[in-house]
């Protein structure tokens, strides 16, 4: 008999962007839960909240507005009004407009830190949700009846068993490995850079997207009490080339960014900045394993290059809130096979459908045969001319199809 031993109904192993939506979402299921976070949100050291941006389609916006935490994110979303695609020293461009689709907004962008601030708030708010933070998951052990998950924090160790244990615990899962599942890891040998760039240019809505020789590179807009127009940079190059990029100067680097951009933003100013990010895509090799589920990036972490990564996280953490919610209601095991299947079988063609596009569109970005290089072009002037091409991706934001969760239709859990 462990002394130290507590139990919940399902402990969330990381809360960061999918681990606190998901805790969010099962406020008010009569479930009792449990998050074990390693950082503060408005810790520096916090992985998830950090001085990234994050694109969040209309789906998403729907899900924290169901969540009711959308109304404080509002004000310190940036709309996202028309997104121009390009590709580096060619002529193939292609532009999606938000009032072609009837909607205010292609997107929004928020910055992490302003998530991790909004989501944690919300969560600090309630009580039927057990915030154990700072704490780390050291160990976890699976079997037919329970999982158990042995706890470290200021106080010493302890034991947790759980019904389901679920993996938000990113892309170096813990949760993962101690299930016995396994990744395949493909390195874009590609490096992420992300900054936020002023220029002397009012952000009027665009978001650019451009494919240089080194990689491809994001413009978001971003709202900031700093003065002045700023925008966030995700500037994805080889890795050497990215070193040498993070080595120069700030006006150095600007001036690279300006000769690779162009002038479509205005004249760079003003550089906030500059953290590295390794790209690769890391996908699990199955999605749930005994009294476990794997979401978010612990299940697939993706190339940043379309802003996919969370809004198919949150899309992961919907689906498994409902079939929680539900099996709340009617006493069914919310660790048992029947759920876990049929969560998995919810979530398969959204996750294959955005792993797929995301490495479509990077590695055709990055192949620099003068063919293909000219397939491309033909590829942004048909897009920009075909309007269910346009429609066809503006739909994007809600899922690549299969069962679509409530709370991204806007409709409460149950
Ligand atoms: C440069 C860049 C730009 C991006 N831009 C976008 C974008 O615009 N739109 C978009 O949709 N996606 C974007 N993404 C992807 C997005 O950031 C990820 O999909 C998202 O962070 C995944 O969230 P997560 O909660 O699954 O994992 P993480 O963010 O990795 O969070 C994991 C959490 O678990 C905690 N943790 C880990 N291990 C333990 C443990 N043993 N015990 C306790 N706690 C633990 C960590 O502290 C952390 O808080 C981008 C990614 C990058 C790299």
């Amino acid at each position: 008999m462990d002394a130290t031993l507590q139990r919940c109904d399902v402990a969330i192993v990381g809360g960061g962007l999918v681990g606190a939506s998901l805790a969010l979402a099962l406020r008010g299921t009569g479930l009792s839960i449990a998050v074990i976070e390693a950082f503060a949100p408005e810790s520096s050291a916090q992985p998830s909240f950090d001085e990234r941006t994050t694109a969040l389609g209309n789906g998403s916006r729907r899900v924290f507005e169901a969540l009711g935490v959308w109304q404080q994110l509002a004000p310190e979303a940036s709309q996202i009004r028309r997104i121009h695609i390009s590709d580096a020293g060619r002529f193939g461009f292609a532009r999606l407009e938000a009032r072609d689709f009837d909607q205010d907004a292609l997107g929004y962008v928020v910055a992490n830190r302003v998530l991790g601030r909004e989501l944690w708030a919300a969560l600090r708010a309630q009580s039927d949700v057990s915030l154990r933070m700072p704490a780390r998951v050291t160990q976890v052990t699976l079997d037919a009846e329970e999982a158990r998950l042995a706890v470290e924090d200021a106080s010493g160790r302890y034991t947790l068993g759980a019904k389901l244990v679920v993996a938000a615990d990113g892309a170096q899962s813990l949760v993962r490995q101690a299930a016995g599942i396994a990744v395949t890891r493909d390195d874009y040998a590609q490096t992420a850079i992300v900054a936020a760039v002023r220029t002397d240019q009012a952000d009027d809505g665009t978001a650019y997207e451009r494919f240089t020789q080194a990689g491809p590179m994001a413009l978001l807009p971003i709202r900031t009490p700093q003065v002045g127009h700023w925008r966030t940079l995700v500037w994805a190059a080889k890795p050497e080339e990215a070193a040498a990029l993070l080595a120069l100067e700030a006006s150095q680097f600007l001036a690279r960014w300006q000769q690779a951009f162009g002038w479509r933003a205005g004249r760079a100013l003003q550089l906030g900045h500059r953290v590295a990010y390794p790209l690769s895509l890391v996908r699990a090799g199955a999605g749930i394993a005994q009294r476990a589920v794997l979401l978010g990036n612990a299940s697939q972490a993706l190339h940043p290059v379309a802003g996919q990564g969370f809004n198919l996280g949150l899309r992961d953490a919907a689906e498994l809130a409902e079939l929680l919610a539900a099996a709340a209601r009617t006493r069914e095991d919310v660790g048992g096979e029947a759920l876990l299947g049929t969560f998995n079988a919810h979530r398969d063609v959204d996750r294959n459908g955005v792993v797929r596009f995301t490495d479509t569109l990077v590695r055709t970005f990055s192949d620099e045969r003068a063919g293909i290089a000219s397939l491309r072009d033909l590829g942004l002037l048909l897009f920009d001319l075909l309007p269910p091409a346009k429609r066809a991706l503006s739909r994007v934001s809600f899922g690549f199809g299969g069962h679509s969760p409530r709370l991204t239709r806007g409709l409460p859990l149950q």
